[in-house]
């Protein structure tokens, strides 16, 4: 049997991170037993669902690397489908007609609540009703088994049992005709051959329901899977308050796509005390039957680990390719020089995010506007001149501009001002950064280039001439 797993997102939001790992859960399911990954769109709820919407899940998806081998499916498009099986269920006598006004139901519930039951339909039509008018209004409800029991065995839960007698008789079509939530969702998943139902926990109390509309078609059921919530640091569930939750901005807040899907595999799942795996190790490695019970917490000090593990280990171009997005957004246009990779490699261990690097990684390309007050006030004294000045000298004469000869240099000023290294390095480093963390002198000034870095001294100068007593 071909493994086929779905993903179904109402189309009411952005993709958020809880729905981001029940589609990665999915994914990684369907990849590691050469299955098919099916993407379904919900969006029969016309009111909430929005274009704009379904563009956002695409767009998380498509940046966490989650693609589907079919769908998008929408099922909007999918209601003559929906019609006829609504006809079929009435036809087997499955489903029944029920004409019971909104005044009957009320009243019903009134009685139910004042007497402290369970609201629920109380089955008066499911013996057959006579129309009260020949076009009254009628919604098709399940005539669901009264006796029994819905087992689920639940690949992550265990089993979970309900009885029959505490499920009334689901509404599958209102009077506009139109199919219900669950009936949609129990054709789709049918129709599309699904065999592992993974998804949130909030829908474990719609199983039973859904169970029974199956076996009312005569079809098998999948296997299901309920993922435990995400919950924030504080013990509640994930939501705005703690953060981001939109997939998408994680992107813009510099994460990569491949630390975020690794820290929402590890998020309730995991492989012994293994921290990073590589998309083919999760195929590999993953188990749905692994999946924690138990809700999980969002940690966001541990993506950023996780991220700067992937800054550091991954390819540089590769790294180098997201980082020129980042350093566009502060307006900076890398292709000109220095070589994007080499300042991937100079300084992608000082940061967490590809904010960061960007934002510490500016100066290579522009110079900045003012010095670091802190360093600034450190290094640019009036002790500082003379290193300075002599340094530009001796950059200005190298004949040409490689590591080797800008180490030279240092140590030739360094030797005939008779200091230590950190008399000329301190002021140089300032200088040329304006502060900013960065890797080896030589590397720095090399990277920056010659023009630049005779430009910055000379500010360096100026602002020593203002600011020294
Ligand atoms: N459309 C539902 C949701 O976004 C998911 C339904 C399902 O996975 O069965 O919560």
């Amino acid at each position: 049997m071909t493994v086929r797993t779905r993903f179904a997102p109402s189309p009411t939001g952005f993709l958020h991170v809880g729905g981001a790992r029940t589609a990665l859960f999915s994914w990684l399911h369907a990849r590691k037993h050469g299955g098919q990954f099916v993407l379904r769109i919900e969006d029969t709820d016309l009111e909430r669902s929005t274009a704009e919407s379904v563009n956002a899940i695409l767009e998380g998806m498509t940046w966490l690397g989650l693609e589907y081998d079919e769908g998008p499916f929408y099922q909007t498009e999918r209601f003559d489908r929906y019609k006829e099986v609504i006809g079929e269920l009435l036809a087997s006598r499955q489903a029944y007609k029920c004409y019971c006004s909104r005044e009957r139901l009320d009243a019903l519930r009134e009685e139910q609540m004042a007497t402290k039951q369970k609201p629920r339909y109380d089955g008066h039509c499911r013996p057959g009703a006579t129309p009260p008018t020949p076009d009254a209004p009628f919604v098709v409800r399940l005539r669901n088994p009264l006796e029994g029991e819905v087992v689920v065995e639940d690949q992550i839960r265990g089993r979970v049992v309900f009885r029959n007698e505490e499920l009334d008789d689901l509404i599958l079509a209102r009077s506009d005709g139109s199919p219900t939530y669950n009936l949609s969702v129990v054709v789709d998943d049918a129709d599309m051959k699904i065999t592992h139902v993974i998804r949130g926990e909030d829908h474990l109390n719609n199983t039973p329901r859904q169970i029974n509309i199956l076996r009312a078609m005569g079809v098998e059921p999948p296997l299901y899977a309920h993922v435990p919530m995400i919950h924030g640091d504080d013990g509640a569930k994930l939501s705005k308050r703690h953060g981001a939750v939109s997939v998408m901005e994680y992107r813009d807040q510099g994460y990569m796509p491949e630390a975020l899907l690794n820290y929402l595999a590890r998020l309730g799942w995991s492989h012994g005390d293994q921290e990073i795996f590589s998309v083919d190790e999760m195929i590999q490695l993953f188990d749905i039957a692994e999946v924690n019970k138990s809700a999980s917490c969002f940690n966001t000090s541990k993506l950023d680990w996780l991220n700067q593990q992937y800054l550091m280990n991954s390819d540089p171009a590769h790294v180098a390719r997201y980082l020129s997005v980042h350093l566009g957004r502060l307006g900076i246009d890398p292709a000109p020089a220095p070589d994007l990779v080499d300042v991937v490699m100079a300084q992608r261990e000082r940061a967490h995010t590809l904010v960061e690097l960007a934002e510490i990684s500016a100066f290579y390309y522009r110079d900045f506007d003012s010095f670091n007050e802190k360093a600034a006030a450190k290094a640019l004294k009036a002790a500082a001149v003379e290193p300075l000045t002599h340094m530009k000298q001796a950059l200005a004469a190298l004949p040409d501009w490689s590591r080797e000869r800008i180490h030279a240099a240092m140590e030739q000023v360094v030797a005939e001002l008779g200091v230590g290294f950190g008399k000329v390095g301190m002021p140089l480093r300032v200088a040329v950064t304006g502060g900013a963390p960065s890797p080896d002198l030589d590397l720095t000034l090399w990277l920056v280039g010659r023009e630049a870095c005779l430009r910055r001294i000379d500010k360096a100068l100026d602002y020593i001439g203002q600011h020294a007593s």
